[in-house]
Parts: C-alpha cells; structure tokens; sequence
C-alpha cells in the first residue's frame, strides 16, 4: 500500500516547549487535515544550550507535551546529529525514509519566511515540500523582493488547496497565545510558576529536574 500519510513539520529549540507552540500546531493539524505534525527539536551549538538543560531533556518535555495529543509527534532526527541540520538536510532525510509522495507540509513563521533566501539551498526545499506560512493577523506582510517571483508561482490562496507532495506555498493566519519560551524561562529563574503556560507533564518535569532555576 502506499505511504500517502499527510505530515506536517514544526521545527524550534522548544527550550522548554510551550502552549503556544502546541495550539499553533493543533489548529495547522486540523486545517490542513494532518495525519501527523511532527515536533522537530533543533539541535543547537553547546555554546547556545541553555545551561543544565540538556538536549536530551527539551526532547523529553516535546515527548511529554505531546503524549496522546493527536496528530502531534515528535521526530527526533536532527538530534541524532552532532551538530545543528540545515532543514534541507533534514527533508532529504525525511524523504529518504518516507519517499516522494508524501505531502510535506513545512511550518514557518512569517519572520522566518522572510529571511528564506538566506538559508542554505533555499531554491531546493520547495522540491521536497510545501510550506504553510504562520503569518500573525496583525504582521506587516509585504514579502521582500527575493521572494516575489516565487510567491508569484507557487502560492495558492486557500492552504487546504495544497496539492502533490510540495511545491506550493500557502498561509495560515493565527492569532499566537502570548507566550514563549524565553518568558517561560524568566518566571522560572524568578523562582515562579508557569503552570498554564506549558502542558502539566512539562510542569513535572521541570520541577523534577529543577530546570531553569536561577543558578545559586
Ligand atoms: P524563545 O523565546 O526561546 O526564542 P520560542 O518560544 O519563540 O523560543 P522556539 O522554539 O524558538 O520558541 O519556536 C519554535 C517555533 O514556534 C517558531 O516557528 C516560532 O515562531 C513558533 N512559536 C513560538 N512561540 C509561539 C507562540 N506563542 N505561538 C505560536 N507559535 C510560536
């Protein structure tokens, strides 16, 4: 039979992962009728790890935050390197496990998307995925002049249009939950709580591991 699962990809630090980046991917997972949205964890150089917090624990956080969520999974690929992927690396990867017919969809924030040209063969991801842009009802959204023609060829205007395995570009609005990691990290060095803000396993977790305190 053949493997023609719809998957999405959500790639951040997730230093801790949070509510923001889980309601984010839910709504992308039933707007684009996702059978799977992956949570990619990025490796990071050890200069720019969070002290005491390990790679291997951001991953455990992703895998408690998405445990009996579905479609959210957690792939684990670009941890297994020693060092950080190029994202073209990693849809090779993919496609190298999955095959060519897969749809792919790539999840990128609107700032993210604007800096695509500087990213490492930048021309090529569209060959081996869609990308669904999170674009803020709120954003300044002209797109700069490198992206134009491609905007021109390869969006469509409704994202459950998306056809084929890639090759198409298309934008979801949403209004992100004012959160993120970097506030999380801040209320916990103070030595306060963030329940609510991550899911109550990540909040364990954390307390377990004694994680993002202040160090004294
Ligand atoms: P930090 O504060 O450490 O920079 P972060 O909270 O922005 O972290 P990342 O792991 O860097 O989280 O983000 C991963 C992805 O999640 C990025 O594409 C980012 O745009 C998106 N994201 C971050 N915060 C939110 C949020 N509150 N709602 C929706 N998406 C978010």
């Amino acid at each position: 039979m053949k493997d023609c699962r719809r998957i999405g990809l959500f790639g951040g630090t997730f230093d801790p992962v949070h509510i923001g980046h889980l309601r984010s991917a839910l709504e992308v997972a039933e707007l684009l009728e996702l059978d799977e949205l992956r949570l990619l964890p990025s490796a990071r150089p050890p200069h720019r790890e969070t002290p005491q917090v390990s790679a291997a624990q951001r991953l455990a956080m992703v895998e408690l935050a998405v445990q009996g969520v579905e479609p959210l999974r957690v792939d684990d690929r670009e941890l297994r390197r020693d060092k950080p992927s190029y994202t073209i690396d990693t849809l090779e990867s993919l496609r190298g496990e999955l095959g060519e017919q897969v749809p792919l969809y790539l999840l990128v924030g609107w700032d993210a998307f604007c800096g695509l040209p500087t990213w490492h063969r930048w021309e090529e991801l569209l060959e081996h995925c869609h990308i669904v842009v999170l674009q803020r009802p709120d954003a300044d959204s002209e797109a700069p002049e490198a992206l134009r023609d491609l905007l021109a060829a390869r969006s469509v205007a409704d994202p459950a249009a998306l056809s084929g395995a890639g090759g198409q570009i298309a934008f979801v609005w949403q209004t992100p939950l004012a959160v993120s990691a970097t506030q999380i990290r801040a209320v916990l060095a103070q030595g306060r709580s963030v329940r609510f803000l991550v899911p109550d396993a990540v909040l364990n977790y954390i307390e377990a591991h004694g994680l993002y305190r202040a160090s004294n």
